[in-house]
């Protein structure tokens, strides 16, 4: 889950913008993830010649970078530039050209393990997909906007996006984030840089008349809610610093940024300087396992895992008191091997996250075979309790048994 996330993140669409974007986001989920279909509805309603459109965008860019520069405190340095592109451009170059084969592989096969999707699912598809929805994106001092999805026109929202994609640049020309070393410290951070930029788009909104859009975890599916993380708990946590420390607190939090999701949910935990914890696995499991992932998952991914079969409630209480945890993926002859450690703040925590998973392993259909032992086709899991805040997750996987 770890580059291709952030290329989206950072190239995707505002979720001020969700309005539109919702409803392309969820239709596919209601209709069986088929997510290339939905977008023929969305169009510009009146055609523009290419030269007025990127006239009226740029007049609108001049207006809406003086009242940014104002309200976030930071003057840009250099010339902002916009380049119109198309959906099918986009999906062409960022959707395909970015995506990395073997790691979307590798994540396919920790999304099916742990029995977030079904064996069918092709997780390929669905991120190619997922770049379609780009409305904007920013890249040094180029916005990129794209035709069927923003109207200059439309001065309100096209305002917001540029807002938007406008801190994005400023964060580029003011600040530098540290390289994130697991998927869970690379949530952490898109939340910091989409929050920031989702709270000047926002206020931008309520201050010429709109109204901002939130876009809520419990209308995605857990596997849209994966990497809409930034969109959703950015904003809230940047305002939680921002309303405390005001802009001085939030430029500083990018020296610091948060390492672990359970610090963008918690904001609390974050400026009390909590950090999660690192847990050790097993020593490698022998001669012939090549190893393919070894990664943090985060207190989030844990909510979606449960999510994928139980209610948010359920979820968002299991996934509570989450410590730390620790991942790995082997294979050897096309079998998978997967190991997870997660660390609970104590007994009673691990307690519930431990009968939240057994029930996810009921609903999906796996077998008890032994004390800490299940089974489903092609898959056996065993659960164990290694101490008494930790447990163990070891899978055998066989990707198409
Ligand atoms: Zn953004």
């Amino acid at each position: 889950m770890r580059k291709e996330i952030a290329v989206i993140a950072a190239a995707a669409l505002a979720s001020f913008l969700a309005s539109f974007l919702i409803a392309a986001v969820l239709l596919p989920s209601l209709t069986g993830g088929r997510i290339t279909t939905v977008t023929t509805t969305l169009s510009v309603t009146s055609p523009q010649t290419e030269d007025e459109y990127l006239k009226s965008t740029e007049t609108l860019l001049r207006r809406v970078v003086e009242w940014v520069e104002d309200f976030r405190g930071l003057e840009l340095r250099e010339e902002v530039e916009v380049i119109a592109l198309t959906r099918s451009w986009v999906v062409e170059h960022w959707g395909k050209g970015f995506l990395n084969r073997t790691e979307v592989e590798i994540d396919e096969v920790l999304l099916k393990s742990l029995l977030m999707v079904p064996r069918d699912f092709n997780l390929t598809r669905f991120r190619i997909g997922f770049s379609g929805y780009t409305v904007a994106a920013s890249s040094d001092h180029r916005i990129y906007v794209v035709r069927e999805y923003f109207d200059p026109r439309n001065e309100l929202r096209a305002g917001a996006t540029l807002a938007h994609e406008l801190t994005h640049v400023l964060q580029g020309e003011y600040f530098s984030t540290p390289k994130p070393s697991t998927s869970d410290e690379e949530a952490a951070i898109a939340a910091l840089i989409e929050g920031d930029a989702n709270l000047v788009s926002s206020t931008y909104l309520l201050e010429h008349g709109g109204k901002p859009f939130r876009m809520r975890e419990s209308e995605l599916t857990p596997l849209d809610a994966l990497p809409f993380f930034p969109y959703i708990y950015g904003e809230p946590f940047v305002r939680y610093v921002y309303e405390r420390r005001g802009w001085d607190g939030v430029n500083e939090m990018y020296e610091n940024p948060p390492t672990s999701t359970a610090q963008v949910l918690h904001p609390e935990k974050y400026l009390e300087g909590w950090k999660p914890v690192k847990p050790d696995l097993p020593s490698p499991p022998g001669e012939g396992w090549r190893l393919l992932l070894r990664d943090t998952l985060g207190e989030y991914f844990v909510r979606q895992l449960i999510r994928a079969h139980l209610d948010s409630a359920a979820a968002n209480r299991s996934a509570e008191g989450w410590l730390g945890d620790r991942v790995e993926i082997y294979e050897k002859d096309g079998l998978y091997l997967v190991r997870w450690k997660l660390v609970w703040e104590d007994g009673r925590e691990l307690s519930e996250f431990l009968g939240a998973f057994e029930q996810v392993l009921e609903d999906a259909g796996a077998r008890r075979s032994g004390e800490d032992l299940w089974s489903l086709e092609g898959e056996r899991i065993r659960v164990q309790r290694v101490s008494e805040n930790a447990l163990l997750i070891t899978i055998h996987f066989e990707a198409n048994g």
